[in-house]
């Protein structure tokens, strides 16, 4: 699921061959996807250039320092899994492996607040499959019939709703289904995307590893994803642009030829390549022809500075509250809302009212005084992963010879993740360096 059908193997390209050299791709956006394609463009030799409209690379993918917090915070928090295999190869070539906390046991804990029951999902593939034979392994209230019609994600017709394939009621879709699908697909579950659902369950608990661990970044997310692939780059000679917006494509030829920014533009060369990795809205007025999801999520954030919290780093599941997930380390605790349109008209107040609440629950403090806190509200999130808006994902080639997409949110089976958009970027790369090579003859 998911594959590139561009299938192009980047290590017979022998980095710094003169014929590779030569060519020169322009990479606009510098976000993850854009991160990635440019790793893997000059791992495989070829020239680039980054252009970014921000001030920092990261896009939706950034750590701060927050002086009323007094320490770095992430824009949100960010799980991946050990499974995430483009994640996984992204930072062994950049060499940021040992920037991830890895949490030892392979489950996801939960709690249900409402009525104070603590569970954990299993992250193993065969023998978590095997356990739901046992009562005591099963998510709480469930039975094993409840697993078996899940089985209906499987024949799922791709323009098929979630809602359309399990049942949306009962303690498996209250505690399972529904905060998983909220969490990965950051859309209402009921109406969320079944064929997104199902490459992520694919991936997870059936074709990806024996054991899968949950990963968070140790110090943040630019530390891990971001930081270490600039210094990357620059020791492979990549220039970078910031506070570079491209504002308009020129065209010749059925080619880019000119980037446009707001005072300057750039050339783009005859045999030059140029990799879009832009939000899908950022996209639509480079390429007003280009049909794009045009509707959005957001997620909000909370991060709240306890005076003391007396529990080693980990995370939680939670149903029943007002957060989905709650993230601690040191005295630092961050939560997650993601599909969180009916909170936004709510004051930082008010939401952070709520979102102590769940922790004073998840950790049976006493602390009854709100303490410092920071809300991000990330209102373009991810687009909207409804099936409807899932179909309108373009693929990476578009019309123009020398110009690829890449992107979460463009068609790459997965939902829009980070696992998405660093695959969308290898993707891009891959089917850069395969033109390269036809352009160049055998
Ligand atoms: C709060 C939050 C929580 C999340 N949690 C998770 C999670 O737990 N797990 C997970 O896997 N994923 C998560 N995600 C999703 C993940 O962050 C995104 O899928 C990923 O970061 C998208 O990367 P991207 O490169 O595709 O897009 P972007 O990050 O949007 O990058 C696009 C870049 O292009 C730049 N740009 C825009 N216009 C122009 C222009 N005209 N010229 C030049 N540059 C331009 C932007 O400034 C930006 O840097 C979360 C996202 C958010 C916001």
């Amino acid at each position: 699921m998911g594959c590139c059908p561009l299938w192009c193997d980047v290590s017979i390209v022998r980095p710094h061959a003169k014929s590779v050299v030569d060519d020169h791709v322009h990479v606009i956006g510098a976000g993850l996807a854009g991160l990635s394609a440019a790793v893997r463009l000059v791992k495989a030799g070829v020239k680039v250039s980054i252009y970014e409209a921000g001030s920092e690379a990261g896009g939706r993918c950034r750590s701060f320092f927050d002086s009323r917090l007094g320490c770095r915070i992430d824009n949100g928090n960010h799980l991946i899994l050990s499974s995430n295999h483009a994640v996984m190869d992204y930072l062994q070539i950049i060499e940021a492996e040992n920037t991830l906390h890895v949490h030892e046991e392979a489950v996801i804990p939960f709690v249900d607040l409402e009525e104070d029951i603590r569970w954990k999902i299993l992250l193993k593939k065969r023998l978590g499959l095997w356990a739901l034979l046992f009562p005591s392994q099963r998510v709480p209230g469930t039975r094993l019939i409840d697993y078996v019609t899940a089985l209906r994600l499987v024949w799922a017709a791709d323009d098929k709703a979630i809602g359309q394939c399990l049942k949306t009621s009962g303690s498996l879709w209250r505690r399972f289904w529904s905060p998983l699908c909220v969490s990965v697909l950051n859309t209402d579950p009921a109406l969320a995307s079944a064929k997104l659902l199902r490459a992520v369950v694919w991936e997870t608990f059936i074709s990806g590893p024996a054991v899968t661990k949950p990963l968070v970044p140790k110090d943040g997310l630019s530390e891990t994803f971001v930081n270490p692939a600039l210094t990357f780059l620059k020791e492979h000679n990549a220039d970078f642009k910031f506070n570079f917006s491209v504002r308009k494509l020129d065209y010749s030829n059925g080619r880019v030829a000119r980037l446009l920014g707001r005072d300057s533009a750039v050339d783009v060369a005859r045999r030059d390549m140029v990799v879009l990795a832009l939000p899908p809205f950022a996209t639509q007025k480079l390429l007003p022809e280009l049909g794009v999801p045009d509707k959005y999520e957001p997620i909000i954030n909370g991060h709240f500075r306890l005076r003391e919290l007396e529990h080693e780093r980990s995370f939680i599941g939670i149903v029943g509250g007002t957060a989905e997930w709650l993230f601690w380390r040191d005295n630092i605790v961050s939560t997650t809302v993601s599909s969180a349109k009916a909170l936004l008209n709510k004051t930082n107040e008010e939401l952070a009212m709520r979102l102590w609440c769940d922790i004073s629950r998840v950790f049976s403090l006493r602390q009854a005084e709100l303490p410092p806190y920071r809300i991000i509200r990330e209102k373009r999130a991810t687009f909207t992963q409804t099936p409807e808006q899932v179909q309108k994902r373009p693929k990476m080639a578009t019309a123009f010879a020398n110009l690829w997409l890449a992107g979460d949110w463009i068609d790459t089976g997965l939902p829009a993740t980070i696992e998405g958009s660093v695959r969308s970027g290898e993707h891009a790369a891959r089917a850069v360096i395969k033109n390269i090579k036809i352009y160049q003859g055998p």
